[in-house]
């Protein structure tokens, strides 16, 4: 993919609005701001849940494109957000956490945001209210919640405190990914560590693999004879097939131990064991095996939070612990005042900060579209790009081009694959090099900064 055209569509994102959008120096990820618009006539009060990558990006373009009569509150618990996208790296010393930090200084100085530093614990549908758990609440016409996901118990396990002090899943950037790295650290050169992979759909789909990448290419440099063996809950590598194999059987070759059809039994946190069956092809080939582990990084299985089980607006199918939208506006196919967007939305596309990024916009589109009587925009196209470090110096890609389409027969319409975009497939890097470790650098700078400022 031609470098130029790739971050340049993440400015253009799904939508016909690309003279509103911020404009970026063809080579410099500085960019220039634009004012928001005083005279669209358009008012309204919307109120964001999270400020991460798709809601930071919605609270943005609603001020962008809707204008100073529309109010937009971003109630996010944290002071500020710690970037998940790159937080593997931090794991083997490359980057330090404080380097994924991003304020909201910008939306609030510059696109007049309204900041509340809270955390939202409950949803009043039939009055429109959000209660705020230190006490009050902030009314809305319309609520986008965009809180990113919760994370489940391993079997065995009886506590989330067990994450915070013993067996870091860090799959939300932050104290356990520090943890993970003193343990690291700490770990005897020898002894192993052991990672497990969920089903999917999980956040990031190449996620687990790029950190068995990175620790592996640690591990050879700092631990001598230390394995990562992995406990994948699929039945093969989900994502980037040709290039993650390739890693693990030549670069990585007696580092990764990698065993797909895990079904993990039982995590005993405080001895680091984990027990698990393991099924290939229908076919059991280990009933009870258990391995022993000196860092144990077991990432979890994840579902949208609480909040919204809570105010009815996840799936019937326990399966599918996500909520459903209508992808042209995500509005939650429960209640059409609410837009669920990012990680907790249900749809075809993966669970990704870029693909986020992308959510908000559309979402604030729409928004937009609604409270001025416009049709939705149904010429929907999103992209979701993902960087891969493969080792310090070296990173793959992978990317999917997205539409909408309406099918008639159901009444309903999904987000798929461009035919034309490699026969409806996403498309990945054709290897790990030096230039795409590069690339990724000024994505992800690009990306954060585009959804930040
Ligand atoms: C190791 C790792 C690597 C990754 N790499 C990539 C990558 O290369 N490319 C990519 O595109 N994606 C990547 N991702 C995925 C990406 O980080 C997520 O998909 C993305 O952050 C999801 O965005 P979101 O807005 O749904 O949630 P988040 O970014 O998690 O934001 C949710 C926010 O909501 C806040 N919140 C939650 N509940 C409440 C509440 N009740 N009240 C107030 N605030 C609340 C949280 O504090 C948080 O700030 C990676 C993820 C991991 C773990």
């Amino acid at each position: 993919m031609d470098r130029r055209k790739f971050l340049a569509s993440l400015s253009v994102g799904s939508l016909g609005l690309v003279g509103l959008s911020n404009a970026w120096a063809e080579d410099s990820v500085t960019p220039v701001l634009f004012p928001v618009p005083t005279n669209t006539g358009i008012s309204g009060k919307v109120v964001v849940v999270g400020g991460g990558m798709s809601g930071a990006a919605v609270a943005k373009y609603l001020r962008l494109w809707g204008g100073t009569g529309v109010a937009v509150t971003l109630v996010e618990a944290s002071p500020s957000y710690t970037s998940n996208i790159m937080s593997n790296t931090v794991l083997t010393g490359q980057r330090t956490l404080a380097s994924l930090n991003y304020t909201y200084d910008t939306l609030v100085s510059h696109y007049g945001v309204t900041r509340v530093n809270a955390r939202v614990s409950g949803i009043n549908r039939t009055d429109r209210y959000v209660s705020l758990a230190g006490g009050g609440t902030i009314s809305y016409d319309r609520l986008v919640l965009a809180p990113g996901l919760d994370f489940d118990l391993m079997p065995g396990m009886s506590s989330l405190a067990e994450y915070e002090t013993r067996v870091p899943h860090a799959w939300k950037a932050g104290p356990q990914t520090q943890l993970l790295r003193n343990q690291l650290l700490a770990m005897p050169a020898g002894q192993n560590v052991v990672l497990t992979i969920p089903k999917a759909p999980y956040r990031c789909p190449p996620g687990p693999y790029e950190r068995v990448c990175v620790i592996a290419d640690w591990l050879k440099k700092n631990k001598a004879g230390s394995r990562i063996i992995v406990l994948d809950a699929n039945a093969d590598i989900i994502v980037e097939k040709e290039n993650f194999s390739l890693a693990f059987a030549t670069l990585y070759a007696g580092v990764v131990d990698y065993r797909p059809g895990c079904n993990v039994t039982h995590v005993d946190s405080a001895n680091r064991v984990v027990t698990y069956d393991q099924v290939i092809g229908g076919i059991a080939k280990a009933a009870a095996a258990q391995v022993q582990a000196a860092v144990l990084n077991p990432i979890p299985p994840q579902r949208a939070p609480q909040l919204l089980k809570d105010a009815v607006l996840l799936h019937a199918d326990p399966l599918k612990p996500f909520a459903p939208v209508n992808v042209l506006s995500y509005q939650s196919l429960a209640d059409p005042l609410i837009h669920v967007i990012g990680d907790a939305s249900l749809t075809t596309q993966p669970k990704a900060g870029h693909i986020g990024n992308q959510q908000g916009k559309t979402c604030a589109d729409a928004i937009v579209r609604l409270l001025s009587g416009r049709p939705l925009n149904t010429q929907l196209v999103t992209n979701s790009a993902c960087y891969t470090p493969i080792t310090a110096t070296t990173a793959t890609w992978l990317s999917a081009v997205y539409q909408y389409q309406y099918d008639p027969g159901t009444g309903t319409g999904t987000m798929v694959i461009l035919p034309q975009h490699n026969n409806g497939k996403a498309i990945a890097a054709s290897s790990a090099n030096s230039d795409n470790y590069q690339d990724m650098q000024r994505w992800f700078t690009t990306l954060m900064g585009e959804t930040f400022s």
